[in-house]
């Protein structure tokens, strides 16, 4: 009988048990992934401004963006185009974006910002893997991660690799067709043993300048719904603001701003139920 050859390495398996990379990630105190059913949610806006607004409450903050379908990180932080530095071990050395929050993204690795990024295959894993493995992140209270849209190979990828304490927090709109996205990204990180530390529903509701009612855009209750299905806790609703954005084109997150609006008063509640000690994962 010839014999039956042995099945290729499971590429991500092997990259999980590496030294240098499990090495890397120990001054890591928690990863919050920042996951979605599909694109175009509101995941990278949540990822950027969670990772500002957890620095304003003053934690030491790092922001990993590996959406290889879109990195739009370096836009919303106004770091676009950055040439990114090595330390004298050759490690990628992130960029500063304010006080307590460094950043690091695909897109700073494209030779310019509006350059396709075209990643297919082993070449796309490879860059997951580098981003994780060759950052010099130094000691962090957490590391955000805006990871890619979907329950792919993708996410599956950096979530398996960046290793734990981990969470993640889900992104949503109200609407059924995302619902029944974000039913599949839970049972994704059931699979993979990702403890959920709660969904948020974005894009929920419009508050009217003018009259101050709020106007049910995208229908409602999607969040809460599946809230209640599944026992994920909803951690808030935010709602439409053209804020929001204004200040994700131009580069400044809008929970920096020291404004009281609907939206900046239901993102910090979100955060104050991440923040250690707040019963989450
Ligand atoms: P994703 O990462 O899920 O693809 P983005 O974060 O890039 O989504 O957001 C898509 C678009 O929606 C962006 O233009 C962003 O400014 C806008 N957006 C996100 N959340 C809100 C919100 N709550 N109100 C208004 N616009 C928003």
């Amino acid at each position: 009988m010839p014999e039956r050859p042995s099945p290729p390495p499971n590429p991500v398996e092997h990259m999980a048990g590496d030294p240098v990379l499990q090495a890397r990630m120990r001054g890591i105190r928690r990863r919050l992934f920042v996951l979605s059913g599909k694109g175009g949610v509101g995941k990278s806006t949540v990822a950027v401004n969670l990772a500002v607004a957890l620095a304003r409450r003053g934690r030491r903050v790092g922001l990993l963006d590996v959406d290889v379908h879109g990195p739009s990180v370096s836009t919303m932080l106004r770091v676009p185009d950055t040439r990114v530095l090595s330390d004298e071990n050759g490690l990628l050395v992130p960029v500063p974006a304010g006080e307590h929050l460094k950043v690091m993204s695909l897109g700073f690795l494209a030779a310019n910002s509006n350059d396709a990024i075209v990643w297919r295959g082993p070449r796309k894993f490879s860059v997951i893997g580098q981003l994780l493995r060759d950052v010099q992140w130094g000691e962090l209270d957490e590391l955000v991660v805006d990871c890619p849209p979907g329950t792919g190979d993708e996410p599956l990828a950096v979530v398996q690799q960046a290793g734990t304490p981990a969470a993640a927090v889900v992104v949503t709109t109200p609407q059924q067709v995302a619902v029944a996205d974000v039913r599949r990204c839970l049972t994704f990180c059931r699979l993979v043993g990702l403890p959920i530390a709660g969904l948020i529903e974005n894009m929920s509701g419009y508050v009217c300048p003018h009259c101050g009612q709020t106007v049910d855009l995208y229908g409602c209750g999607g969040g809460e719904g599946l809230s209640r299905e599944t026992g994920v806790p909803l951690l808030g609703r935010i709602p439409f603001d053209s804020a929001i954005v204004c200040g994700g084109d131009a580069g400044a997150p809008f929970v920096a701003e020291d404004t009281d609006t609907a939206s900046t008063r239901a993102f910090y509640d979100i955060v104050d139920k991440l923040l250690p000690g707040a019963n989450t994962p």
